[in-house]
């Protein structure tokens, strides 16, 4: 399903962030400089050994008055509360914008989280959107999370949901899971974000079975819709895709998983829209399950796997 693009609704972004967070660190260089410490623990007692006590502090070699003493100790407080402070605020924002964490022996967990995937032999494959001429992706950095509404799962589908799920995960290379059920009842107009229903941060991918009633788009010959939402955090940097949606025809579906072989049918249905998910659009190939009709293919071609390990491989945001 081709959704409209949701460009650019946030411009308190990661460049802004990152200039915000270079304007604090040049303060606190200047607080440091101003109480005259070499470091912000500086007041930090003194390892002990040969050098304990060493007169590297700024004014050691004279007497202070109390008065000197206390102004000093006042100045070294605002300096550490104030880098406290800064690395609270930076681990907050690596943690958020790169799926990094900042800890006392720096950064670490850089990088995708999933294996690299195999984009076999190649083939045909489109992507749904792209920018600047790159495909448009999810981070590879960031777990994606899949919820599922089962309200109305037809009999003998259970299971296929996880099963496809696992398969995007392995074409792609992404960390992409089923975390469990909800009752977000399918919508054309979903919210990106529901804190009230899944906390801070972009809502998850939502999976549901639904009715041609509830979701016009699946009248007719439509057994499924798959799509993602992309956003430009900084409002000049590349578009990600932050959520999406995959509505599934339980009437029709459920026909179809009465026929033979009809779960790895349906299964294929769930890939085909998971597909559009991560990112794939149609091709004009009936080798690949990213064909507009599914003539009875039942996994991933080669192009669509050429396709879905490079939306795997996008940069880390
Ligand atoms: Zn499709």
């Amino acid at each position: 399903m081709a959704r409209g693009r949701i460009a650019d609704r946030l411009t308190f972004g990661p460049a802004r962030r990152r200039r915000q967070m270079l304007r604090r660190l040049r303060e606190l260089d200047r607080l440091d400089a101003a109480a005259g410490a070499s470091n912000p623990w500086a007041d930090l007692p003194p390892a002990p050994g040969p050098y304990a006590g060493s007169s590297r502090r700024a004014g050691a070699g004279r007497p202070l008055s109390e008065v000197e003493r206390r102004e000093r100790r006042r100045r070294r407080s605002v300096a550490v509360l104030t880098a406290l402070v800064v690395l609270g605020i930076s681990g907050l924002y690596l943690h958020d914008e790169y799926g990094l964490t900042l800890s006392r022996d720096g950064v670490s967990g850089f990088g995708r989280l999933g294996p690299l995937p195999d984009p076999g032999d190649g083939g045909a494959h489109a992507f749904a959107q792209t920018d600047q001429g790159q495909p448009v992706t999810y981070s590879p950095c960031r777990p994606l999370e899949v919820v599922v509404n089962r309200g109305l799962e037809p009999p003998g589908t259970d299971g296929l949901v996880e099963e496809a799920v696992a398969r995007v995960a392995e074409a792609t290379g992404l960390q992409m899971t089923v975390v469990g059920g909800t009752d977000e009842p399918p919508s054309d107009d979903r919210e990106l974000r529901q804190p009230v229903r899944y906390g801070a941060g972009w809502a998850p991918v939502l999976v549901a079975w639904t009715t041609p009633e509830v979701i016009p788009g699946l009248a007719g010959d439509v057994v499924g819709l798959g799509g993602s939402a992309a956003v430009s955090e900084s409002g000049i940097g590349l578009r990600r895709y932050v959520t999406g949606t995959a509505w599934l025809d339980a009437p029709a579906l459920a026909d179809l998983a009465a026929e033979p072989q009809g779960r790895a049918l349906v299964r294929a249905v769930i890939m085909h829209e998971l597909g559009h998910v991560v990112g794939l659009d149609h091709v004009d190939d009936r080798r690949e399950l990213m064909y507009a009709e599914n003539g009875g293919a039942i996994d991933f071609g080669p192009g669509d796997l050429e396709g879905l390990a490079r939306l795997g491989t996008g940069p880390c945001r």
